[in-house]
C-alpha cells in the first residue's frame, strides 16, 4: 500500500514515522521549502510521550526536552498560587511517562530526522484530491500529480485535504488571540519558576514554561477580542501592545514581557467535532480534523497519539484499509472531540471577569485538590491517563 501524507508539521512527520516503523510505504508532502516551525514552544503531556515511547523515540526528546517540576495555577496580580500538580517521581510512575516541555522545532525534529530524504517532497501545496476506483490522484499547485492508495490530509487547521474531500465547512473564531514569545533565561524572576505556570486573569491568562533545555522561556499570553482582523494568523506584534494588555498584572510577569524582543500574534481559531473523517481511501489527522483552542495543551499531543494510532490500526487490517480507517476512528473522534469541547470550556474557566468569580473557581479548585492531588484545578487526568500503547491489545479484547 503507497500511503501519501499531506503536510510536514508535527503530526505528519510523526505519522510518516509510525507507518514506516510499520513497514508502509510512505511519500510525504508538504508545500513549504523545508520542514520548520514557528520559533515557540510546546507542552508534551504523558499521553503523547507514550505514543513518542511506542516510536522508540523517546531518547530523541529526552535529550532536548525540559522536564518542569509542578503545574502551578497563579492568581495574576499576587501571584498566589491557586493550585500546584507536582510532576515529580509519583507522577511520572502514576501516568507512565514524565511531562515535557519542548521547543517546536525540536519536536518537529524527533520525527523529521527519522525520514530519509526520498520520503519527503517539499514545495508540494496540495489543490486537488480526486478519488477513481483504483486509488487517489493528487494535484499539486506546481502542476504534478501523485497517485496513492490511502491519503492522509495533515495539513492543519485549513486543511486543503477536508476542504477537497468534506468542503470548506466553517472555521470558528473562538474570541481569543494570544501573543507568543521566548525570553533567555537569564532575567527571568521569581514566580516565573522552572514549573508550567498558569497566571489566570480577568478576560486573560498567561502560561509560562522552560523550553531548549531551560536555556529559555516560552510565553503565551491570551486575551479576548472582538474579531480577529489580520489576514494571516500568526503576525508579528511587539512588546508594547503585550504590556499594555498586561498592564497591571503581576511584577514578574511585567519584568519578563520588558525581557521579550519579537513577539508574534495568534488569532485562535477552531471547529466544532466533526461526524467522520475518512471518505473512501482519504483520512484526516491532527488539526486538520480537530483543530482546538491550546487552552489544554493538547493540540499537537492528540495529533501524535493519532499518527500512532493510525499505523497500528492500518498494520491490524493491512488488506482492509476501510476497516483500519473506521477503527482508527472509532478510537480517535470520541477522545478528540471531548478534548476540543474541554479547551472550549476551559477558555470560560480561565478568563472569568470579577475576582468573586475567580475567587470562587479558585475554592473548587482547592476542593479538588483535597480530593485528589493529581487532578487539581484544570482536572486532567483523563487526559494524560490515556496509553495509545494499548490500543491493538484493546481492539483484540
Ligand atoms: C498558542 C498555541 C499554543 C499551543 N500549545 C500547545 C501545547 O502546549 N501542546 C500541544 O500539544 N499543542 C499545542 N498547540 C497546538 C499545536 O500547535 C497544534 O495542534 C499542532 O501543531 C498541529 O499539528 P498539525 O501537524 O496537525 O498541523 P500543522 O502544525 O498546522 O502542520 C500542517 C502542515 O501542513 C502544511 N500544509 C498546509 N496546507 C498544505 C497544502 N495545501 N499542501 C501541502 N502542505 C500543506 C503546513 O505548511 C504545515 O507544515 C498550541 C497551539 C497554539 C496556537
Amino acid at each position: 500500500m503507497k500511503i501519501a501524507i499531506i503536510g510536514g508539521g508535527i503530526g505528519g512527520t510523526a505519522t510518516a514515522c509510525a507507518l514506516r516503523a510499520k513497514g508502509f510505504e510512505v511519500a510525504l508532502f508538504e508545500q513549504a521549502a523545508a520542514f520548520g516551525e514557528v520559533g515557540a514552544g510546546v507542552q508534551i503531556t504523558p499521553n503523547a510521550v507514550k505514543a513518542i515511547m511506542g516510536l522508540g523515540l523517546d531518547h530523541k526528546l529526552d535529550a532536548v526536552a525540559f522536564r518542569p517540576r509542578a503545574v502551578s495555577g497563579r492568581h495574576w496580580q499576587s501571584g498566589r498560587q491557586n493550585f500546584r500538580i507536582d510532576l515529580g517521581e509519583e507522577f511520572r510512575a502514576h501516568y507512565r511517562a514524565p511531562f515535557l516541555h519542548i521547543h517546536r522545532a525540536d519536536l518537529l525534529d524527533v520525527f523529521a530526522s527519522e525520514l530519509p530524504p526520498e520520503v519527503c517532497h517539499f514545495n508540494k501545496r496540495l489543490e486537488g484530491v480526486a478519488q477513481t476506483g483504483a486509488g487517489v490522484q493528487l494535484q499539486f499547485a506546481d502542476g504534478s500529480r501523485f497517485e496513492a492508495d490511502l491519503v492522509v490530509g495533515a495539513d492543519g487547521v485549513r486543511s486543503a485535504v477536508r476542504r477537497e474531500v468534506f468542503g470548506a465547512g466553517d472555521l470558528r473564531w473562538t474570541g481569543h488571540q494570544c501573543y507568543r514569545a521566548l525570553v533567555p533565561t537569564g532575567g527571568v524572576v521569581g514566580h516565573v519558576a522552572p514549573e508550567s505556570a498558569f497566571w489566570m486573569g480577568p478576560k486573560a491568562h498567561v502560561v509560562t514554561y522552560y523550553v531548549k533545555g531551560g536555556a529559555a522561556v516560552n510565553i503565551v499570553a491570551v486575551t479576548e477580542a472582538a474579531e480577529w482582523v489580520e489576514e494571516s494568523w500568526s503576525a508579528r506584534s511587539s512588546r508594547t501592545a503585550m504590556l499594555k494588555d498586561f498592564e497591571g498584572w503581576h511584577p514578574d510577569l511585567q519584568k519578563l514581557f520588558e525581557g521579550v524582543d519579537e513577539v508574534y500574534n495568534w488569532g485562535l481559531f477552531d471547529r466544532d467535532p466533526m461526524p467522520g473523517w475518512s471518505k473512501g481511501a482519504v483520512t484526516l489527522l491532527g488539526d486538520a480534523c480537530h483543530p482546538m483552542l491550546p487552552f489544554l495543551s493538547q493540540g499537537a499531543a492528540m495529533a501524535i497519539e493519532d499518527a500512532y494510532v493510525l499505523a497500528q490500526a492500518l498494520a491490524l487490517h493491512p488488506d482492509a484499509p476501510g476497516a483500519a480507517l473506521a477503527a482508527y476512528e472509532a478510537e480517535r473522534l470520541p477522545r478528540t472531540a471531548r478534548v476540543q469541547l474541554e479547551a472550549r470550556e476551559r477558555g470560560r474557566t480561565y478568563h472569568l471577569p470579577s475576582e468573586d468569580e475567580m475567587a470562587a473557581r479558585d475554592a473548587e479548585y482547592a476542593r479538588r485538590a483535597k480530593e485528589d492531588p493529581r487532578t487539581t484545578g484544570i482536572n486532567t487526568d483523563w487526559v494524560y491517563d490515556y496509553d495509545p500503547r494499548d490500543f491493538a491489545a484493546r481492539r483484540a479484547a
